[in-house]
């Protein structure tokens, strides 16, 4: 399969593009990027779909979760280590809960560029002045400073999150297969947190459950084997920057066919999955498992035509959906699609967001959810496709492993004036350490259930 221009594919009518200034120095930055060599390899990618697959047939569930938005300055071991910790301790309960296998995907190692809702942003200064600049779009594109040097698209960026993917992903590697993901440890993470906090201790009789599950695998001898020593776990971002991901897309050598070397897993979003738009037609050409966000105005014959679009050979494993439509839209406008594409054969790992449908701004100023919402949302996707018996596949989450305080609720029941406190997202906001991790031990009780 041929790979578009990327000419052409601007000559689609890409969304959500940054207006460079300098377009020689685009052009220096893509070339640069061409020669740097793959942060994945394809054959990474085609063990990832054929997990997917199984999270298609009913038989595996996905947890894929990590910022909104990665910075540069994030790229710290602890930063790194405290995200992968989270991710593993919300998959041993997952695994517990669902007994079958769950897919870890990172929104890391690549989770750089922004979509916005306004190609500006403008502030009233101390002065009174009134400011208006280009909106920041992530550290792939700009800085998050509000000065018209930060706020100008550079492209010397994108070589530098390739850079920073790099680290990350060289990091991510080393833990996931040098025993820091022991099933052993997490579990016993997951013991400190049941009883370090008096809320938490809700969650005491499903790590109790847990803990004897561990100990007859101990007795009976397969606790030593390998699985138990290492875990799956793969990278994932949004695909939106074009120059980025065309210079990283690459024939496989192997098979001959083009993969989005940047990461295992890329998706499509909500602002990004015109049908004829440039990031359709890139997707479609690339061989990597992928996902497309579906939000409330999403139709049947919407999700019909991107399917046909994505996966004309119906492939399995190759199509993620990643529906968010918000706690109060959920029960009423998923069933629609679900049921069409159902009924149409069409193979696809139904994935639940309950982030972005779930977003406001509080009083005071700062953009949040509360954990309830997210919560809810998760419980009417369980519902819905309880009703329909399709599988629940998987969450999408924006979390941390750090104490932020992003979003509202939980058992620490974070307040609107508790916001300021800590809150560190360049983006939207995250679900904390202590939220992701109760997130883990209900949605455990809904799996039980489905
Ligand atoms: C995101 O995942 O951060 C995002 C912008 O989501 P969506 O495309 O669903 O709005
Ligand atoms: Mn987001």
């Amino acid at each position: 399969m041929s790979i578009p221009s990327l000419a052409d594919l601007h000559a689609l009518g890409a969304a959500q593009q940054p207006s460079y200034p300098d377009r020689a120095a685009v052009d220096a930055a893509v070339e640069r990027l061409r020669t740097m060599p793959p942060l994945v390899f394809a054959g990474e990618c085609d063990e990832l779909k054929s997990k997917i697959a199984a999270v298609s047939r009913g038989e595996a569930f996905l947890l894929q979760g990590g910022d909104c938005a990665e910075t540069l300055a994030g790229v710290t071991a602890d930063n790194v280590r405290a995200k992968l910790r989270v991710l593993l301790q919300m998959s041993v309960v997952l695994t517990y809960a669902a007994s079958v296998p769950v897919v870890k995907l990172g929104r890391l190692a690549g989770q750089y560029a922004k979509p916005r809702s306004s190609d500006f942003e403008t502030r009233t200064l101390a002065d009174g002045q009134t400011v208006t600049l280009p909106a920041y779009r992530g550290d792939a594109v700009n800085g998050y400073d509000f000065t018209p040097e930060a706020r100008t698209p550079d492209p010397q960026r994108l070589v530098d999150i390739y850079n920073a993917s790099a680290a990350t992903l060289n990091l991510v590697r080393a833990f996931v297969t040098g025993g820091y993901a022991d099933l052993r440890q997490v579990h016993t993470w997951n013991q400190d947190f049941v009883k370090g906090s008096p809320f938490a201790a809700k969650y005491d009789a499903l790590a109790g459950e847990i803990d004897r599950a561990m100990a007859f695998m101990r007795a009976i001898g397969v606790a030593d084997a390998d699985e138990f020593h290492r875990a799956d776990f793969h990278s994932s971002h949004e695909a939106l920057v074009l120059e980025y991901e065309h210079a990283l897309t690459r024939i496989d050598s192997r098979t001959e066919q083009p993969y989005d070397v940047s990461g295992h897993f890329v998706w499509i979003g909500e602002r990004t999955r015109q049908i004829d738009g440039a990031h359709v037609e890139l997707m479609s050409k690339i061989r990597n498992p992928i996902g497309v966000k579906l939000g409330p105005t999403t139709t049947p014959d919407d999700a019909l035509a991107l399917a046909a679009r994505l996966n004309p050979d119906n492939e399995p494993g190759r199509l993620t959906f990643i529906t968010r439509f918000g706690a109060g839209r959920i029960r009423d406008g998923l069933p629609p699609i679900i049921e069409k594409v159902t009924a149409e054969g069409v193979s696809v790992a139904w994935i639940c967001d309950p982030m972005h449908g779930n977003t406001f701004e509080a009083t005071s100023g700062y953009k949040t959810r509360r954990f309830d919402d997210v919560l809810d949302e998760v419980q009417g996707f369980f519902d819905v496709h309880r009703a329909l018996g399709t599988w629940p596949g998987g969450l999408h989450v924006e979390l941390t492993g750090d104490n932020v305080t992003e979003c509202l609720g939980g058992g620490e029941e974070l307040t609107d004036a508790d916001l300021a406190n800590r809150y560190e997202s360049v983006c939207d906001p995250r679900l904390n350490r202590v939220q992701s991790l109760e997130m883990a031990f209900l949605v455990a009780e809904m799996l039980r259930k489905a």
